[in-house]
């Protein structure tokens, strides 16, 4: 028998040790050349949740609800059910499979087709929802299986399971304070779940009281910003409150578009839309200031989009020449 297999035999949660360690604690990245033209005394950060292991922002709750579930014993013989817009999916299916909890999830049939070969290599059992009705058609269906099948699901529930926004309690905003001495001033953040938002934003202003919080969200029902919500004709998630806030922008598809390929032309960042739109709202932020450091986090990174092609191979607005751009192809 070698070391490892001796290991593995002593405990079964060696393989999640080995991976939970390394959630959170993602590096803090400045916005350097997109941020010259702001004041010299404000700067602009992002937390690059990519770092984690499953790829994205959502393995913080993704292992903060499969861990107090299993301390409560709420998954013993049961599969964990939930809806999902791929990322939080992923990080289950991540979880799930180091631990062996098998996983079930509804997610629209329109998620990208990365997101659905990513959760299909994991070996989680997709349940796919109707592409018009969007992240709540997937809510929708979850709640209906665990209705039908209480014994053979434990239904996690991300949109009101408060082990949620209590990850970003936990281990976002005490990063966020380490990592800028606590010099941040605001915190920009979308509205998914509205996890990042609430549980970040509590603990700064908890421990910081000046802090500023601000959220954004599409600026209407019908948008491209995958993982995001436009909250006014949305199913309202339990955890959110939106009298949180101190400020909520709206961000439109567009200019998140054109931002995702700013980053990647002009500080190597390739990242994902709801990256592109947290930059459009910390710059927006940042550029009222005279002073300060704006933290906002960049969710996760632009593999799982490259199949949208139309998105990679256009020219950034400030890459075109001014003819082209007069000649209406913008
Ligand atoms: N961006 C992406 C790409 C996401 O997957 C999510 C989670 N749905 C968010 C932003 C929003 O995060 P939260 O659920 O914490 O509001």
């Amino acid at each position: 028998m070698t070391l490892l297999d001796y290991r593995l035999t002593q405990s079964n949660t060696l393989s999640l040790d080995g991976l939970t360690s390394h959630v959170g604690n993602t590096p803090l990245l400045p916005l350097r050349r997109l941020s010259r033209n702001l004041s010299s005394q404000v700067q602009v950060f992002a937390k690059a949740e990519w770092f984690n292991p499953g790829g994205s922002v959502k393995d913080r709750p993704a292992l903060n609800i499969i861990q107090t579930a299993l301390a409560k014993g709420d998954l013993d013989d049961k599969r964990l059910l939930d809806s999902t817009s791929g990322n939080m999916g992923i990080s289950y299916a991540t979880f799930g499979a180091a631990l062996g909890i098998p996983v079930t999830l509804t997610i629209p049939a329109s998620a990208s087709q990365e997101r659905m070969s990513i959760l299909k290599a994991l070996g989680a059992e997709l349940i796919l929802t109707d592409p018009l009705e969007g992240s709540d058609g997937a809510i929708i269906a979850a709640r209906q299986l665990f209705g039908e099948q209480p014994d053979k699901y434990w239904y996690a529930n991300q949109y009101n399971n408060p082990a949620n926004w209590r990850a970003h309690y936990q281990t976002t905003g005490p990063e966020i304070e380490a990592q800028t001495n606590g010099q941040v001033t605001h915190f920009v953040a979308g509205l998914g779940t509205s996890g990042t938002l609430m549980g970040t934003g509590r603990y700064l202003k908890e421990q910081l009281s000046s802090v500023k919080v601000i959220a954004f969200q599409p600026d209407d029902s019908f948008h491209g910003l995958e993982g995001l919500k436009h909250m006014p004709t949305a199913i309202k998630p339990g955890i959110y409150d939106e009298a949180f806030a101190d400020e909520t922008l709206g961000v439109r598809t567009e200019d998140a578009h054109e931002m995702v390929l700013r980053l990647a032309r002009d500080e190597g960042l390739f990242v994902g839309i709801s990256s592109g739109a947290a930059a459009v709202a910390a710059l927006r932020v940042a550029n009222q200031l005279k002073e300060g450091v704006v933290v906002t986090l960049f969710p996760d990174a632009g593999y799982k989009y490259l199949s949208d092609k139309n998105l990679w191979e256009s020219t950034p607005r400030a890459e075109r020449s001014d003819s082209e751009v007069e000649a209406g192809r913008d």
